[in-house]
């Protein structure tokens, strides 16, 4: 099969790899209908080391199940699948909690531990398949809409995270919402909030195309200013500051500007993968009694509650995907992210 590794900051290329086969009667293996690259795969695409051998890369996909372990009950070949970012048991402690990140028997993809490879590939081995899979019901891949397809890939993770940040948050029905970015993840944090009965979404971000599909997503303002005048701006707009912000970007001057921007006594959720070790926490924090939270997005334990929305056309979310590659040109998907000309790239093996 073809496979995604990266060599070097850079350097993505598409590789003879050998075919997935079941290793621990708990796995399945997924043929990849359709895999994405992420903005979070662009940071080792900015900061990788050079790896002669290349290192397996992707963390998103849809696929269909060709084989099972003599383990797996609760899915079947021919089925169709999410693959949420991470792979989770179900049944521990975190998993039975909805933290399926720190499930205590799973991990990532390209997990030494789990051996498992990254996914911007043709076909994976997924571990723990009844825990991490979500069968996709009454959906044929083949025939599907190209639009639905998007929007389900989106549920392996950025749909999820932009939801997992508005959860987090608490918001809920008449909040006023801060969002910070306007990448895939900050826009279906619109999304999510504007679901979640949000009143006011401020979206901060300044590229005109993404905040238009931010303002169809349910944002009522935007603002691109960044740094103190934006800061000044949302504190003008929401006289003092907004009761949830969610940071969708992971740099520290989003940070700086969620801290900003909360109003006293709000709440910070950050799902953007912090690039930095220290950030305020000092009287600006202090000062408002903010409360921080956010992580790694759990996404398994939402695709459930969002499914359903997807299907019967409700929400869009794969609208965030504005081009698509073959799997053969993954490395130039990764170049048209990185130089900000597509939001998010889907891959098609
Ligand atoms: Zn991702
Ligand atoms: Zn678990």
């Amino acid at each position: 099969m073809r496979a995604t590794y990266i060599y070097a900051a850079g350097d993505i290329r598409v590789a003879d790899a050998p075919d997935p086969t079941i290793v621990e009667p708990t796995d399945a293996l997924v043929q990849v209908t359709r895999a994405c690259v992420c903005g979070s795969d662009l940071h080792p695409y900015h900061s990788a080391p050079q790896t002669p051998g290349g290192t397996s890369i992707g963390h998103e996909l849809i696929g269909v199940i060709t084989d099972t372990g003599a383990e797996v009950k609760t899915l079947k070949k021919g089925d169709f699948v999410i693959a949420p970012f991470a792979i989770s048991c179900g049944v521990c402690e975190f998993c039975r909690a909805g933290l399926q990140t720190s499930c205590a028997n799973g991990g990532f993809w390209n997990d030494a531990n789990l051996g498992t490879a990254g996914c911007q590939a043709e076909a994976v081995r997924v571990p723990l398949a009844d825990g991490t899979l979500v069968k996709v019901p009454g959906v044929d891949p083949t025939t599907a809409d190209e639009s639905l397809l998007a929007s389900l890939l989106t549920l392996s993770d950025v749909y999820g995270t932009g939801w997992h940040a508005a959860h987090q948050a608490g918001v809920t029905t008449g909040d006023t919402v801060a969002v910070i970015g306007d990448g895939a993840v900050g826009l279906l944090a619109v999304l999510s909030a504007k679901q979640l009965g949000a009143e006011r979404i401020i979206l901060m971000g300044r590229h005109q195309t993404r905040t238009d599909l931010g303002r169809e997503y349910g944002a009522t303002d935007v603002v691109a200013e960044r740094g103190q005048d934006g800061i000044n701006t949302v504190l003008e707009l929401t006289k003092g500051g907004a009761g949830k912000v969610l940071e969708a970007v992971g740099h520290l001057p989003a940070y700086e500007q969620a801290v900003g921007v909360v109003r006293p006594g709000g709440v910070i959720s950050r799902v953007g993968v912090p690039q930095y070790e220290d950030g305020p926490i000092g009287w600006s924090f202090f000062g408002k009694n903010t409360t921080l939270t956010g992580g790694p997005a759990p996404v398994r334990a939402y695709i459930e509650q969002l499914l359903p929305g997807v299907l019967d056309g409700r929400v869009n979310p794969g609208k965030v995907f504005d081009r698509t590659v073959s799997i053969e040109d993954t490395s130039l998907g990764y170049a048209a992210m990185d130089a900000r000309e597509a939001l998010k790239v889907m891959i098609k093996p």
